[in-house]
């Protein structure tokens, strides 16, 4: 009989799972793999922003009786509707509502993928209550990863990642030593425009950059990755997730994102994580740590032709991964204000305010705006997004930019 790599169960119980953006690709994802693993998954909660009727056909489905609504009229909508949801649902709202369930006694791993910072305080929650947070929301660490790593370690909770590039980066990690770490490489696809010439970026519009070569994402995120914002975030979080220094992040060009990172270790060897692109892979891997079982999607075939390409980031190219990595030299509320910025830029992207090239500008003015400090307590971060939100729209709002 072969030895193990680690202790794992050996008659895995079922998990309970609640899951806050139920609606959302992540979401969507995540039960593909609940459905696909019912003696091992269970789903006990489900929460969403405002779609209240695909939430409902949600619950149905899995006979989930414990519901969330964040937006206030699909609460009142969902409650003009009770006969759209199981027998004996409650039905909880706003950010209150999802901070319940990320505490339900029945809940074993709380997978948090709302877009943006609302899943903070339901985060928090899922670490106090001693739960697995299975994290897809990047914003999350970026805003708060000193005060969010320190509640996982207070409370001994397991914070899992499901973005695919930290998620590989745990796995490569896993049975190694913090310090035989020298760098952990992330990879990016380089987004719609890899290969645009520069004149083109500046005619960019919002249709274009929905159109992502690889990855079937929201539009926040598909704009972040054509930026390379995207990419910025997830060093800043994999800075907080694995316990770096700024100058053991780095990214790379990886057209075919099918290696999701690199780990260099002190003797130069580097790990690789290879799976398709499909969420699916990372999402099983934190619901089922540490075990593993048949994946929903089909592994690579090796069969065929698989070429992999690496190629260094220009940075003048991508101003808002040099302006992320100088953040996290920087520390303090840079980064949050760096997301803060570019959400309102992106926002304004995407509604036509403003033209594509104009979102790291509005990044840079803002980080210059704002005096950088180490916040002591949540509520400072939280004074210097908002604040960062403020610049950002008047500047966008009386700049032609
Ligand atoms: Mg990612």
């Amino acid at each position: 009989m072969m030895g193990s790599f680690v202790a794992s169960s050996t008659s895995p119980s079922r998990k309970r799972v609640v899951l806050l953006g139920a609606t959302g690709s992540i979401g969507e994802n995540t039960l593909r793999v609940i459905a696909a693993h019912p003696d091992r998954l269970e789903l006990v909660g489900v929460a969403a922003r405002a779609n209240w009727e695909k939430l409902a056909a949600i619950a149905r489905r899995f006979g989930v009786r414990q519901v969330g609504l964040f937006d206030p009229a699909a609460v009142a909508a969902a409650r003009a509707h009770p006969q759209a949801f199981p027998d004996g649902t409650r039905l909880v709202e706003g950010l209150a509502g999802l901070t319940e369930l990320a505490r339900l006694p029945e809940a074993d791993t709380v997978l948090v993928a709302v877009v943006g910072t609302t899943g903070l305080e339901p985060a928090l929650a899922t670490l106090a209550a001693g739960k697995d947070l299975a994290l897809a929301s990047k914003e999350i660490l970026v805003l708060a990863g000193k005060f969010v790593m320190a509640e996982a370690r207070r409370h001994r909770a397991r914070l899992l990642p499901v973005d695919s590039e930290h998620n590989a980066v745990f796995q490569c990690l896993e049975g190694h030593r913090h310090a035989a770490v020298r760098r952990v490489v992330l990879t990016a696809s380089g987004g719609a425009f890899r290969d645009w010439p520069a004149e083109r970026l500046a005619r960019v519009t919002p249709a274009d950059a929905l159109r992502h070569p690889n990855w079937a994402m929201g539009p926040k995120v598909t704009v972040d990755s054509a930026t390379l914002a995207n990419k910025g975030l997830e060093l800043i979080e994999a800075q907080w997730l694995f316990g770096l220094r700024a100058d053991q992040c780095a990214a790379v060009l990886h057209p075919q994102s099918i290696v999701h990172c690199l780990v260099e270790f002190a003797d130069g060897a580097m790990l690789a994580q290879l799976c398709p692109p499909s969420m699916t892979f990372p999402i099983q891997h934190a619901l089922l740590h540490p075990d593993r079982a048949p994946g929903v999607d089909s592994a690579l075939d090796l069969s065929r032709l698989l070429e992999l390409e690496f190629r260094p980031v220009d940075e003048g190219r991508f101003p808002l991964l040099r302006l992320a990595r100088e953040t996290m030299r920087s520390g303090g509320v840079a980064p949050a204000i760096f997301n803060a910025a570019n959400e309102v830029a992106v926002a304004a992207f995407l509604d036509g305010q403003i033209p594509f090239l104009a979102i790291p500008r509005v990044v840079e003015h803002t980080l210059g705006a704002i005096t950088n400090f180490e916040p002591e307590d949540l509520p400072a971060v939280i004074a210097a997004d908002i604040e960062a939100r403020h610049r950002a729209q008047a500047h966008l709002t009386h700049h032609r930019l």
